[in-house]
């Protein structure tokens, strides 16, 4: 019961619609070769006005595939009614399989059986070759093959002549095997789809997983920040950048000042808790969304400015230290402060090809350096 549903009403997928569609040229060039070749053997011995109407009505129908298929190769495919599509196309069929059940009506009923036998093969032929190009859908397959074939071959099965009666039997034999075929190739075709969508879903799950992990392999676990590996990897990109579009780039070195007398006096659980404020700090003062605040390693943290003039670098470096002191983390070990501040060193380079980013790592430690050496809880550059 369920078969005979999804046989009325299937499911069509966008793939099953293209690969129909696809082969409409071949169909409309073969289908009116064929017809047309019958017309000119059968032209001595029926009735030419009735043959060219036949092949006119045929012309048609092939006109009709072809606007269809013209129309779907310009429709949007995220827009489409599949099932709608599909209707089309499983009543273009049956508008094709009606015309060679006039012929083959007429044939039946004023052809000798030698004539029938060139039908009979014409029209098995066309069957035969519409299951490479419509097997996609069943439904379209059927709706083109039994009306062409089936009631032609029922006629003879019944008719006088033994020879008659053999190519009829034989040609309803034919029909339930190409059914079969037609039925067998489209379960593989459905399995592959399904499989390909289950590889879609599988290879877009393993990407969301591979970005996680990159996520997780260059983020600071306490922090929240970047780690070291993410710094360097960054740090490498945006110096290729700056150099390609000949723009400059800044570079904050940070250093909790005291750190070590922090931890000696309130103990490593508020060292990490204070850590993990500094951070935050930073996170909230470089906001721009090109900013990129790193843990450097221990109580040193980096923020790399692209496309940053040093004059902007510095204000920044000075607000962060103000931000820091301002944020009031008690630090009565501190011999400069009752609150936990750092220090700044900040370096610009124009980036270019021949020097390196470590270069630039190297002047803003120099620069921090200098902050220290002039008292720290300051900016220098
Ligand atoms: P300065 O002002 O010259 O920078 O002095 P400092 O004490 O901050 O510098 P120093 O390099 O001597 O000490 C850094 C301290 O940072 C030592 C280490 O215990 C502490 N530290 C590094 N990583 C962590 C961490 O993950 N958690 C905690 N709580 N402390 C850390
Ligand atoms: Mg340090
Ligand atoms: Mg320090």
């Amino acid at each position: 019961m369920q078969t005979l549903k999804n046989f009325i009403s299937p499911d069509i997928h966008l793939s099953q619609l293209n690969s129909l569609l696809r082969h409409s040229h071949t169909v409309v060039l073969g289908g009116f070769f064929l017809g047309f070749t019958n017309v000119a053997v059968f032209w001595k011995v029926l009735d030419q006005s009735w043959l060219v109407i036949w092949l006119m009505v045929l012309l048609a129908v092939m006109l009709f595939r072809m606007g269809l298929a013209f129309k779907y190769k310009h429709a949007n495919k995220n827009q489409i009614n599949c099932s709608l599509w599909h209707k089309g196309f499983v009543l273009s069929s049956l508008m094709q399989g009606l015309c060679w059940f006039t012929l083959g009506l007429y044939g039946v009923l004023n052809l000798a059986a030698e004539y029938m036998a060139i039908l009979c093969v014409s029209i098995a032929g066309l069957i035969g070759g519409s299951i490479a190009t419509t097997s996609s859908s069943v439904q379209a397959f059927v709706a083109f093959s039994a009306p062409s074939l089936l009631p032609i071959m029922f006629m003879m099965f019944y008719a006088d002549q033994s020879a008659a009666r053999v190519l009829g039997l034989l040609g309803v034999v034919y029909f339930s095997l190409m059914v079969r075929a037609a039925f067998d190739i489209n379960s593989i075709l459905l399995r592959n789809i399904r499989n390909n969508q289950a590889l879609q879903v599988a290879k877009k799950k393993a990407e969301e997983l591979a970005s996680e992990l990159y996520q997780l392999s260059t983020q600071d676990a306490l922090t929240q920040v970047a780690n070291r590996r993410g710094f360097d990897e960054t740090l490498e990109k945006e110096w290729n950048r700056a150099s390609r579009n000949n723009l400059g780039l800044s570079l904050l070195m940070l250093d909790i000042d005291y750190f070590k007398k922090f931890n000696d006096f309130y103990g490593h659980l508020k060292g990490d808790e204070a850590l993990k404020k500094v951070a935050g700090i930073l996170k909230q003062q470089a906001a721009r969304s090109s900013d990129y605040v790193a843990r450097y390693g221990g109580e040193e943290f980096a923020i790399i400015l692209p496309d940053t003039p040093a004059k902007d670098a510095l204000v920044l470096a000075e607000k962060i230290c103000k931000a820091v002191t301002l944020n009031g983390i008690e630090h009565q070990a501190s011999q400069i402060s009752n609150f936990l501040t750092i220090s700044v060193g900040m370096a610009h380079v124009h980036a270019e090809q021949s020097s390196k980013p470590l270069e630039l790592v190297k002047l803003a430690d120099e620069a921090l350096y200098k902050a220290k050496d002039n008292g720290r809880n300051c900016a220098q550059g």
